[in-house]
């Protein structure tokens, strides 16, 4: 069973979402702030599958408690759940270290999709040897590193290395190189992007 945290100081909103997870299979957990997400996550080092974090939170808000755990080496995969309509939101969730992000209000359908898709190329990315080979049927078509123009995707460790400099990539950064490399020399459509990337279907707007 995939576990969840999700981090929401809305109870009534906390407590829908935990219902409707709990019935599509996954065991949730309920932290009400940044501090309670951050103890559970790097004090008690508890392991969870994937973390939704809401933006608006008392103290510590959901892009200080994503900053401060990549800072502290903690990669969960964390949907970040933003204000619609915020482009800043968006590029700062991913700045600091967020997987992939939802506007509220959401359809619980798409936070599913998102979730599943997220939860999904972690696991391909854990099955991913540190050696560099995929063991499965699937590395021909998906290399565990690209090399262009001076620089190095590294798939199995999720880096983009430019020189000495390393960059750390996000699951749905890693991903959607992952896309372009495999499509390498042809031009590729953003409903094919929304579709093969993100996992989402021609009702998305
Ligand atoms: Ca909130």
């Amino acid at each position: 069973m995939k576990r969840i945290l999700l981090v929401e100081d809305e109870q009534h909103l906390a407590n829908g979402l935990r219902f409707n997870l709990e019935a599509e299979g996954y065991a949730v957990e309920i932290a009400s702030d940044g501090e309670a997400a951050l103890a559970l996550l790097l004090q008690e080092r508890r392991s969870f599958d994937a973390v939704l974090l809401d933006v608006m939170l008392p103290g510590k808000d959901g892009f200080e408690v994503a900053a401060e755990l990549r800072a502290a080496g903690q990669f969960v995969p964390i949907l970040m759940l933003t204000a619609r309509g915020r482009a800043e939101d968006v590029l700062r969730g991913f700045e600091t270290g967020a997987d992939d992000y939802l506007p509220k209000p959401f359809e619980l359908r798409i936070l599913l999709a998102r979730l599943g898709g997220l939860l999904r190329r972690h696991q391909w990315i854990q099955q991913t040897p540190a050696n560099g080979v995929a063991a499965n049927s699937k590395a021909d078509s998906e290399p565990a590193a690209f090399e262009f123009a001076g620089k190095t995707i590294d798939f199995g460790a999720l880096e983009l290395r430019v020189g000495a400099r390393t960059v750390q990539l996000t699951l749905m950064e890693a991903d959607l190189l992952r896309y372009l490399v495999k499509h390498e020399g042809q031009a590729v459509s953003r409903r094919n992007l929304l579709e093969e990337v993100w996992g989402l279907h021609e009702d998305t707007d």
